[in-house]
């Protein structure tokens, strides 16, 4: 399981989010005007307002949350530290390898290889990383309905959904809502019903 913190959001989101909106009609709006700003996709109103994470997850699901490519990131370093942990798939045959993977790279950069970055190359993409990861709230808005998907990565979508109730907490205005719309999705290939 990912390990997911909300480290910093920005603290006077409404009220920020309503001037802008109010900017469009030059004067000022309410939580409704917002609202409906939003179910209308008015969402350039949502980037005035950010939130970062501290995020613990496997490269595999690093190297998905790096293609969205509005966020912004600070990730742990393969050259100046030891990687120690690895994700769990829960699959014994897998895991066993896993720790055997590991192994080997802890033995690299313990006996063998004088950078510990050379070592990684040795690294499983189960390997975890830890990582600060900065979004506006339109593109976590736009990210979570894409991870949370249930043909996303089990992982990936753990954490989208994390980072979901994180953020319904902080800022239900925005993000207590049903991100997942399977019923109306005409997604062919989803063995999901
Ligand atoms: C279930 C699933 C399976 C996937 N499988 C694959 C795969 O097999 N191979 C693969 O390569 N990727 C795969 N992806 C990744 C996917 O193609 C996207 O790269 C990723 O989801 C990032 O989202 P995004 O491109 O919509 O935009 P983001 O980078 O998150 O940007 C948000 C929005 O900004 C706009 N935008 C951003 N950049 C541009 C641009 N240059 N031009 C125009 N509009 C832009 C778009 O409207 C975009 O939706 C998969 C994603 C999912 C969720």
């Amino acid at each position: 399981m990912p390990k997911v913190e909300l480290i910093a959001i920005t603290p006077n989101y409404i009220q920020l989010i309503q001037r802008a909106m109010g900017e469009c009609y030059q004067r000022p709006v309410g939580e409704k005007t917002v609202k409906k700003a939003i179910q209308a996709g008015h969402l350039s109103v949502l980037e005035h307002c950010s939130a970062t994470f501290e995020i613990q997850c496997s490269i595999s699901v690093l190297l998905q949350l790096t293609r969205h490519r509005h966020f912004s990131f600070t990730v742990q370093s393969s050259r100046g530290c030891e990687l120690t942990h690895f994700h769990k798939t829960g699959i014994e045959f897998l895991d066993s390898l896993l720790i055997e993977h590991m192994a080997d790279y802890k033995y690299a950069v313990e006996d063998g290889c004088k950078n510990k970055e050379d070592a990684a190359y040795l690294l499983p993409k189960a390997a975890e990383y830890k990582l600060l990861i900065t979004g506006n709230f339109r593109a976590w808005y736009e990210y979570l309905p894409k991870r949370m998907c249930k043909r996303a990565q089990k992982e990936h979508r753990q954490m989208a959904e994390q980072i979901q109730k994180l953020l319904a907490k902080s800022a239900p205005e925005i993000f207590d809502r049903d991100f997942m719309n399977c019923d109306r999705c005409t997604e062919k290939s989803c063995s999901f019903s």
